[in-house]
């Protein structure tokens, strides 16, 4: 079992598979001094595959793949295929921007992928060009449609809600749950290293709540479908909402989540900046206890929570697309 100094039960890996991305979102990748980490430096498929076997030996239940965009990294679904194929892993799910998901998400699904989270924070063609610096929202919501027709049933759909950007647009996609299968869930700007983070562009999920039930009536939903979000049913919708507020109202003291980034380290918190390195023990020859030892190590020295909303600007930590959310 991986527990950490609190006594928390960790079963849910994030595994970042690449630190590059087909788009540039101006809140997640910094607009300087970004540079993509050589490949040497990036886990090749088979080791992901090992450390991922290991840490489901380790009690891990559910992976989810994320990046920069998983999707752009070459031979995804076999990767997909073999983790799926781990013995004792119950859910296996993606994070993707959903650009590629149009030629992928069949072949995903296949492979055996579960779940797929798509994050898309306009449904208007300039403003998303404003945001990721690429056209390409048309391929993401043929992505959406094609991910829904392949059986990705609830779809996740993530918008980070950036005030003065796109807070104009919560019940448009209040209003795209309505009519589609999907969970849109709404979260809160967090800050990374060079990322542009201002206390003023957060829009707490509150205020995300109460303009969303100026149109739209809103009944907190049985059974919410996880720890981190807050459901909410919306009158005659084939989908749902969710609020996630990692800053407005953290949810750490449940937290079972620890981080593989792509060059090997293992994360304990998100928003911290510690971090421990199995790339290179795996690659000079360390068998299955030692490598066991470095992640126990690393949930070791978690800590309870992350810092006070007031100090995480100030925090040294890798941006937001070499962690993966
Ligand atoms: N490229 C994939 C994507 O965009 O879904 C996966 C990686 S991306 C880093 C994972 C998630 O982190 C996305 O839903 C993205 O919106 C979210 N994210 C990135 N920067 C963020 C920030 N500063 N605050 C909150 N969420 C952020
Ligand atoms: Fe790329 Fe995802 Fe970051 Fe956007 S949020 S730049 S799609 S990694």
């Amino acid at each position: 079992m991986l527990t950490d100094g609190f006594g928390r039960r960790h079963t849910y890996l994030r595994i970042a598979v690449t630190d590059r991305c087909n788009l540039r979102c101006v809140y997640c990748m910094p607009a300087v001094d970004f540079r993509w980490r050589p490949r040497p430096e990036i886990l090749s498929l088979e080791e992901i595959v090992r450390i991922a076997g290991l840490m489901v030996g380790l009690g891990i239940e559910k992976v989810r793949l994320t990046g920069g965009e998983p999707t752009v990294r070459d031979n995804i679904e076999w990767l997909v295929a073999k983790l799926a194929r781990l013995p004792g892993l119950k859910t296996l799910g993606m994070t993707t921007n959903g650009a590629r998901l149009r030629e992928k998400a069949h072949a995903l699904r296949a492979a055996g992928l579960q779940a797929l989270n798509v994050s898309l924070d306009t449904l208007r063609p300039n403003r998303f060009i404003e945001i990721t610096k690429r056209d390409r929202l048309a391929d993401v919501l043929a992505g959406i449609d094609t991910a829904i027709d392949a059986g990705f049933r609830p779809l996740k759909i993530n918008v980070v809600v950036l005030k003065g950007v796109n807070d104009d647009e919560l019940c448009d996609f209040a209003q795209l749950a309505r009519a589609k299968p999907v969970n849109v869930r709404f979260i809160e700007f967090m800050p990374f290293t060079g990322n542009g983070w201002q206390r003023e562009r957060v829009v707490p999920w509150s205020t995300a709540k109460s303009i969303i039930e100026e149109h739209h009536a809103l009944t907190p939903r049985a059974n919410g479908s996880s720890d981190v979000a807050r459901d909410f049913d919306l009158p005659d919708a084939a989908g749902w909402i969710s609020f996630i507020s990692p800053l407005t109202a953290q949810f750490c003291g449940g937290c079972n989540r620890v981080r593989l980034t792509a060059d090997g380290a293992i994360k304990s918190c998100l928003l911290r900046g510690a971090e421990v390195s199995l790339r290179d023990a795996l690659r000079a020859g360390a068998g299955e206890d030692t490598l066991a030892e470095l992640v126990r190590s690393a949930l070791a020295g978690k800590d309870f929570a992350h810092p006070p909303e007031c100090d995480l600007a100030e925090v040294e930590n890798r941006c937001m697309t070499a962690i993966g959310g």
